[in-house]
């Protein structure tokens, strides 16, 4: 099965060496050269990825990826960055990309990315460990359905939010490092840079923990990791 991605780049090379690189490895990608454009395609077409080039004309990848978000399409985002300075922009906010590729980055290490995502996403459903529902306080998990409520209110995690989480519940009591999260979930065995799983943690954080309760479910172990600490 061909695997759909959305590729929202204003450079027409750039993005038709992508369509190339991608298609023999079971990718198929729509070319859009604005966020305007990818958005009527993300109207009528169903996609198992984005990938989004943070310098747009028009609407930029920052404001699309958070706006990808306010539809509530949960598909992974990977953005494609060009300078440092949006590299911090892009694992510093919290607008709800999975992923981030600086420019220029070489073919192999974008499949192996997309790859990675992809994998992840997939293989997440019940396991061993969980079969099938968690429930703590206020908050239920269905990892078969990979749906949570909050005082029976449903939260909407991306599906990389989903899968840190299930793997911190997956792991509780234990603080699990940062390392470990970026190579589980990202398949990175090396990374410069962890702030992306930090502002993952910040925000699963801001969605699951009501303020009113004060309940802190993701405890942060300075200079290790994270664990998870709600009981059954
Ligand atoms: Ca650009």
């Amino acid at each position: 099965m061909m695997k759909k991605i959305l590729l929202i780049e204003d450079e027409d090379g750039i993005a038709e060496g992508i369509r190339d690189a991608l298609l023999p490895f079971g990718f198929e990608v729509s070319h859009a050269s604005s966020s305007e454009n990818g958005e009527k395609l993300l109207n009528t077409e169903r996609f198992d990825l984005v990938l989004l080039d943070v310098m747009l004309p028009g609407r930029d990848g920052i404001e699309m990826c958070r706006h990808i978000r306010t539809k509530g399409l949960n598909m992974p985002v990977i953005m494609l960055t060009a300078r440092d300075e949006e590299v911090d922009k892009v694992v510093g906010l919290e607008m709800g990309a999975d992923d981030y590729i600086t420019k220029p980055f070489s073919m192999r290490e974008l499949i192996a990315r997309i790859r990675a995502i992809l994998r992840r996403r997939d293989g997440s459903g019940q396991t061993r460990q969980n079969p099938g529902v968690y429930a703590t306080g206020n908050l239920t998990v269905d990892f078969n359905t990979q749906t949570v409520l909050r005082s029976g209110k449903p939260v909407k995690l991306t599906g990389t939010e989903f899968a840190i989480l299930k793997m911190l519940i997956d792991h509780r009591p234990n603080v699990i490092s940062r390392d470990k999260i970026l190579n589980e979930i990202w398949g990175y065995t090396f990374c410069p840079d962890s702030r992306i799983v930090d502002t993952h943690i910040l925000n699963i954080r801001r969605k699951l923990e009501c303020e009113s309760h004060h309940q802190e479910l993701i405890k942060t172990h300075h200079g290790v990791g994270y664990k998870f600490t709600g009981q059954e």
